[in-house]
């Protein structure tokens, strides 16, 4: 069954502020709880799902972005940047663009615990602070030429991440000795208790405080990471940024982000594209805009430009006699790459005619011969472009 627009599912525009996808979401999340719908639980369970997915990709602004760029698909309809078919091919899955995935209902905010606890612990706290669990993700931003976002760019930066400690492999023990079972808590992390809510009773369990929800303590911990079981690093990390990327775009690396815990895998790091701004060329959607001077003789007359493309590559182009100032001409398929096709945009460029500042005495004169030819000053339009 084809995933329907989070933002159709909320009912809300694609310009929703967060408090109007925060209320609508509540609104909807009522309605569809399946405890509000004793006779039609599965398909109230199925809304109630879909809602919250919803709310969890559209109220986390990086994972918002993400779908207005990419979709449902993000993964999938990327996956070629990196693969043979991509501009950098034969490197392998190394490198994707995709939304951090739909895994589980995520944070719920002041809802979740009784929400969580419908659902059977899928969620549950006790799961989460002692199972496997996922690295956090790192945001950065990176700042690129104009050209770079054209052409595409490899780049390596230096990030500061928490690494998995060499020594101890992350267990936080001391080499040698060993890390035991909270006692407290049996190992659980969590000391369970009784809460009366509005939908009944709910067991709900707290972190245990002698092990902080580990369930483990250590007895001795190790020199080199201090018994945190990672350590702070500065590694180098390649980044390819594909030619066509807009200002403000995300280019995700997966497994590159915090450590897991337990086991858990690696979080993602999240690079926002800034592209400087340009001394003659600007973007408009996928098209290069420019403005190309000329002088009133080759407007007058027609000229044949050699106009400069993004890539220092020229264009012959011929404005036609009599072109004014301000008019627009288009070279086709010169402008960005549309990402995930195989399609550019146009190269479209304005001409700006120059009146000459300063004139020889010969020039001058033949202007003046050539004045004598015309006529006065031509009548005022009432609309003129340059009234
Ligand atoms: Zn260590
Ligand atoms: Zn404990």
């Amino acid at each position: 069954m084809a995933k329907r627009d989070y933002y159709e599912v909320l009912g809300v525009s694609k310009t929703a502020t967060d408090d109007e996808i925060k209320k609508a979401y509540r609104k909807l999340a009522k309605k569809y709880h399946p405890d509000a719908n004793p006779d039609n639980k599965k398909e109230a369970e199925a809304k109630f799902k879909e809602v919250n997915e919803a709310y969890e990709n559209l109220s986390d602004p990086q994972k918002r972005k993400m779908y207005d760029q990419f979709g449902h698909d993000g993964p999938q309809g990327f996956g070629g940047f990196g693969g043979a078919g991509g501009p950098f091919g034969g490197q392998g899955g190394y490198y994707s663009y995709t939304t951090s995935g739909f895994d589980g209902f995520g944070d719920f905010g002041d809802l979740g615990d009784i929400f969580s606890s419908f659902f059977g612990g899928g969620r549950s706290s006790s799961k989460r602070k002692n199972g496997p669990r996922k690295g956090a993700d790192l945001n950065l931003n990176m700042e690129i030429s104009f050209e770079e976002s054209y052409l595409g760019v490899e780049k390596e930066l230096t990030i500061t991440r928490n690494e998995t400690c060499d020594v101890c492999h992350g267990s936080g023990a001391k080499p040698g000795t060993s890390v035991t079972k909270c006692s407290v808590c049996n190992g659980t992390g969590q000391v369970r208790q009784v809460q009366n809510t509005i939908l009944g009773q709910v067991q709900t369990s707290r972190t245990c405080s002698n092990c902080h929800g580990t369930g483990e303590v250590i007895k001795e911990p190790c020199e080199n990471c201090k018994g945190k079981g990672r350590v702070r690093k500065q590694p180098k990390v390649k980044v390819k940024i594909p030619a066509g990327i807009a200002d403000n775009q995300t280019v995700v690396l997966r497994g590159e982000g915090e450590p897991g815990e337990k086991g858990g895998p690696k979080g993602d790091l999240y690079i926002t594209i800034r592209i400087k701004r340009h001394r003659i060329y600007s973007r408009q959607g996928n098209n290069v805009l420019c403005d190309i001077p000329v002088t009133i003789t080759q407007a007058t007359l027609g000229a044949e430009l050699e106009i400069p493309m993004v890539d220092s590559s020229k264009v012959k182009y011929k404005i036609p006699e009599g072109t004014q100032t301000g008019t627009k001409f288009t070279i086709k398929d010169k402008g960005f790459k549309i990402l995930n096709s195989n399609n550019q945009g146009d190269f479209i460029f304005t001409v700006i005619v120059q009146t000459p500042k300063r004139l020889t005495k010969e020039q001058r004169e033949l202007l003046v011969e050539l004045a004598k030819t015309m006529n006065e000053q031509p009548p005022v339009k009432k609309k003129g472009l340059f009234f």
